[in-house]
């Protein structure tokens, strides 16, 4: 049995390792299009110091992400962030985060003391609608719009580079859906029980990125880079998938094949097989996003940066988005990059916004730079500084999102020997979509099961 994963970002692989662990036997190869595995979870150098260019950290509170780190045998480089306290950086200054949840605030003295929010919120309790809606139209009528434009808006900036007007609550937001009618008082029951389960993000001495290759080592996989899968056709018994450059196409035949790619190359692989999936998956739109990495002389801050960084509001109408220092938030970059120079990066860029990132590097570099002296005094200029584009970067979760994942998953359903998983469809954050990866890999087997293979 022969089974084809297209996409080797961490999808791919998490479900590559899934089905190689399940069953030995299956000869399993990940098309990968790029020259290198990983997708969004990418090293890179900067001023000498090997950083995650891309995501760097992982939610803790689910499973999935730290068992997968435990099962490749990652879990001894396994830390949590060395801060978590955050800014945001509004009305003048970088405020202190007060607690929340996704941005609703569950400890309003500290909101009032951050000087974040001009007037203490009052919480109006109204019941949620019986369809899906804007974060931002649920938020507002219940708490109002400074909550949405100076905590909500920069959070959902942060994990989706999309906007509260346009993201859905059920798909986007689940955990301020949770919160109940007055999400005040929610949001203050839900932190009192949260305080309690530990650490809420991990990440892995040497970066994040050190993950997609101790994944691909553990499934055992045939891992191909620069193989982009051009078209997949279904054959009698199973597909036959076009793989390669336009100048050197080569025919793979497999049994069954998982879409591990993200939403608008899947909607194309997916036309034939799965018209209507593949419709849907065509209407999840993918923001595009920068990040721009610095090492810093210490000596360029006015006073040692605080925190883990700051989220910056859009309706501020600054460049950058959110910044990271690095070396402050991961004590392995801390000892890297050592006490003369400050790792930190920035992110660029929200969905329908692509007039920033039209500029080259060095006009990124300018805005990042332009932005950290107006926001922290910061003087002089970087050791080093790497630009990372991730063009469609991050699926749009919009709303009616999860019923185009129903039809997707209905349309797959339909189709033996083919699966989906990824970024695209029940959340961005790497447990999730690790989730997505194992729940296709079962489906399959159960499949396989089915027909006695
Ligand atoms: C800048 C950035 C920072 C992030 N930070 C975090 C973070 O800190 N924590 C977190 O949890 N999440 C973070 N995320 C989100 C998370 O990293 C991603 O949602 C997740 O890694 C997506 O994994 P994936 O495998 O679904 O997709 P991808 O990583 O996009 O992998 C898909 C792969 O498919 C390949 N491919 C595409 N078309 C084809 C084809 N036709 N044939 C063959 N291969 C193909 C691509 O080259 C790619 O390698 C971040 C995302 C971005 C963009």
């Amino acid at each position: 049995m022969r089974v084809a994963i297209i996409g080797g970002g961490i999808a791919g692989l998490a479900a590559a390792q899934a089905l190689g662990q399940a069953r030995p036997d299956l000869e399993i190869v990940v098309l990968e299009g790029s020259d290198r595995i990983g997708g969004k979870l990418l090293l890179g150098s900067v001023g000498g110091i090997t950083v995650d260019l891309g995501a760097e950290s992982i939610l803790a509170r689910r499973p999935e992400g730290t068992d997968l780190i435990d099962a490749v045998g990652l879990s001894d480089r396994l830390v949590h962030p060395a801060t978590t306290s955050a800014g945001i950086w509004t009305h003048g200054a970088v405020r202190p985060m007060p607690p929340t949840v996704m941005g609703i605030p569950s400890d309003l003295d500290a909101l009032e003391k951050s000087g974040i929010i001009a007037d203490r919120p009052q919480s109006l309790s109204i019941p949620r609608p019986p369809t899906d809606v804007a974060v931002a139209d649920f938020i507002a009528e219940r708490v109002g719009s400074d909550i949405v434009d100076r905590l909500v808006e920069p959070l959902l900036g942060g994990v989706y580079a999309g906007h509260a007007s346009a993201l859905s609550l059920d798909a986007a937001a689940p955990q301020i859906a949770a919160l109940g009618d007055d999400l005040l008082a929610g949001a203050t029951r839900a932190r009192a029980a949260a305080v309690e389960s530990g650490p809420v993000f991990a990440g892995l001495v040497g970066g994040i990125g050190r993950l997609p290759e101790a994944v691909a080592a553990a499934s055992g996989a045939e891992i191909r880079t620069n193989a982009t899968v051009r078209e997949m056709t279904r054959t009698d018994d199973g597909w036959k998938l076009v793989v390669g450059p336009t100048t050197a196409v080569e025919v793979i035949d497999v049994d069954a094949v998982i879409v591990a790619a993200p939403a608008p190359a899947a909607s194309r692989l997916l036309s034939d097989a799965a018209p209507e999936a593949a419709f849907a998956l065509a209407a999840i739109e993918c923001a595009s996003m920068a990040v721009v990495t610095f090492a810093m002389p210490g000596s360029a801050f006015p006073k040692a940066p605080e925190g883990s960084g700051f989220l910056v509001p859009p309706v501020d109408g600054k460049s950058i988005k959110a910044v990271t220092y690095s070396s402050n938030k991961w004590e392995w970059v801390g000892k890297e990059s050592g006490e003369e120079t400050v790792v930190l990066r920035c992110s660029i860029g929200r969905a329908k916004e692509t007039a920033l990132l039209q500029r080259d590097d060095a006009g990124l570099i300018d805005l990042a730079l332009a932005d950290l002296r107006e926001a922290v005094g910061l003087t002089g200029d970087p050791i080093d500084a790497v630009v990372t584009r991730w063009g469609g970067g991050l699926p749009q979760y919009t709303v009616g999102h999860l019923d185009r994942v129903a039809t997707i998953d209905a349309g797959i359903a339909a189709v033996p020997g083919l699966e989906v998983c990824g970024a695209a469809y029940r959340g961005v954050g790497i447990p999730a979509v690790i989730a997505s990866a194992q729940g296709a890999a079962e489906r399959l087997l159960v499949d396989f099961g089915k027909m006695g293979l």
